[in-house]
């Protein structure tokens, strides 16, 4: 059931929460900050009603009381920086931005854990737990806007994910705010605890449709005392399998990022984004797919030889063609501008159309040739690249129709998410559902497991008030 709420409700709620949140955390009419009209996305910004700023889970608890006692549809808000609409408000919803509920409240070092409130920045966590001697390993491009609520709420992923898992691996404990104001704290801070249901996995990764995170106990990590970077050139797809094995196998618990990229994306990357260069040099000769291999250890006397070693034994067993190592900070730097150089696609091609499927690692290469064909059958002088974080089977796509008005996002989308859904694979590994996705969630979900996320949405949001619309 959708509630729609009468002028009278939306002046009556503006008022309620005027009176108990105050001015400086309620904005509304030309008032509301153009941040808050639209996140990532790319899709035509609305401005909210009004924007609700608590600075506190009681402040949110009471705002989300309000909100559900007059009808009216709540969106919560962190960073802003969702590739898909989930923190989009209509303009006859209310945002719920966490942006000043901000803080690290607590470091224990003991127990190797942070307390931290919803709307703090990523890079302030990862800052903290530096400051604190460990490391904070999520990580990805928008770490100075995205907040640690907006991470939890779309399980972000990153760099990092074949070591350290996604966001979810790295939460002990949650608070949440359910959609008519109850609050449920459980900062567990132990890695064991099986008392009854890990409540937790209800708001991580459910992009803020169950319940509003407030505030949440991280896991930190040891800090990696030595760093080694590589690039290999793989002369075919199995050879780049081969690499994954054997890295999981020799470098065990130190492999922490598998990037792989192929020949249309290193092209691209390491001749046309601004001051990226080839690693191998100008004029090495093509392969059909480069990896990005990264080892973080403990020993530097003892870990870099290791690793070297490693890569001479597969070069000198005639598994792969070339590789290099990263000799210096600028190396590691430079080889990791190659696999960000995905950031200058929208200057060679602006409205592109992005993808970050999920597939078996085994059908991903020919998942790629697949999809390009068909592309190209049904999108005449279509261009794409392919690239991704491969030891997760995550593949990314971007692609494009140059010399067109409008992009055929339909053909395209058909074309990609068709594929997903004959390969196995999911519609978003990573990003999340938001309303992008929406209409594709059938080709990765079955009808019984998208009806029981429709049975928990009604169970803790009966009136569908908290972030309608968006995944299922
Ligand atoms: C340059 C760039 C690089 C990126 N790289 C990656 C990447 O490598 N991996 C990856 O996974 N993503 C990536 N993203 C996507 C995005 O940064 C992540 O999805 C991020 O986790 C969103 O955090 P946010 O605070 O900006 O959330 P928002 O955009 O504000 O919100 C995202 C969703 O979470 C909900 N939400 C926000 N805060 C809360 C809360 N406290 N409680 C409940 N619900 C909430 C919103 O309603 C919305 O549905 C990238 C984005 C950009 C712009």
């Amino acid at each position: 059931m959708t509630t729609t709420a009468t002028t009278a409700d939306q002046s009556a709620a503006l008022e309620e929460l005027l009176q108990h949140l105050g001015s400086q955390a309620v904005l509304s009419g030309d008032d509301v900050l153009v941040r808050n009209h639209n996140d990532y996305s790319g899709m035509m910004p609305t401005r909210p009603l009004a924007v609700v700023r608590p600075a506190d889970t009681h402040g949110v608890a009471t705002a989300m009381r309000i909100c559900y006692s007059h009808g009216i549809a709540m969106v919560p808000q962190g960073g802003m920086t969702g590739l898909c609409g989930g923190a989009r408000a209509g303009t006859d919803q209310i945002a719920l931005s966490l942006e000043r509920l901000v803080g690290i409240e607590e470091v224990d070092a003991t127990s190797a854990t942070m307390t931290v409130a919803a709307g703090t920045p990523l890079e302030t966590v990862q800052m903290a737990a530096a400051e604190a001697g460990f490391f904070f390993p999520l990580d990805l491009g928008a770490r100075g806007s995205c907040a640690i609520g907006g991470n939890l709420s779309t399980n972000a992923g990153g760099n990092r994910v074949i070591r350290y898992g996604m966001a979810r691996e790295m939460v002990l404990g949650l608070e949440a705010v359910l959609p008519e104001g109850t609050v449920i704290t459980s900062l567990n801070k132990m890695i064991k605890n099986n008392a009854g249901f890990d409540l937790k996995h209800l708001f991580i990764g459910s992009e803020g449709t169950l319940g509003v995170i407030t505030r949440v106990v991280l896991r930190m990590f040891p800090k990696p005392g030595s760093t080694m970077t590589a690039i290999c050139a793989a002369d075919d797809f199995d050879t780049v399998l081969r690499l994954l094995s054997s890295a999981r196998r020799e470098l065990g618990p130190l492999l922490s990022a598998f990037e792989v990229m192929w020949p249309d994306y290193w092209t691209f990357a390491t001749t046309q984004a601004p001051g990226v260069r080839n690693p191998f040099g100008a004029d090495a000769p093509a392969h059909a797919a480069y990896v990005l291999v990264e080892a973080l250890g403990t020993d530097p006397a003892l870990d870099a030889p290791r690793f070297e070693a490693w890569l001479e034994r597969l070069l000198e067993a005639g598994v792969m063609p070339n590789a290099v190592v990263a000799q210096s900070l600028a190396d590691e730097r430079a080889f990791w501008d190659v696999r960000d150089a995905c950031g200058e696609l929208h200057t060679l091609w602006p409205r592109h159309m992005a993808f970050d499927i999920g597939l078996p690692v085994a059908a991903m290469d020919t998942y790629v040739l697949r999809c390009k064909e068909e592309l190209a059958r049904r999108v005449p002088g279509c261009q794409s690249v392919f690239y991704g974080h491969i030891g997760d089977g995550n593949l990314h796509i971007v692609a494009f129709q140059p010399g067109v008005d409008e992009q055929p996002k339909d053909e395209v989308e058909d074309t990609v998410y068709g594929l997903v859904r004959d390969f196995g694979g999911t519609v978003s590994a990573e990003h999340g559902i938001g309303t992008l996705k929406r209409r594709w969630l059938g080709h990765a979900r079955s009808e019984e497991q998208i009806e029981l996320m429709r049975t928990l949405k009604r169970a803790l949001d009966p009136k569908n008030l908290l972030n309608p619309g968006k995944v299922i």
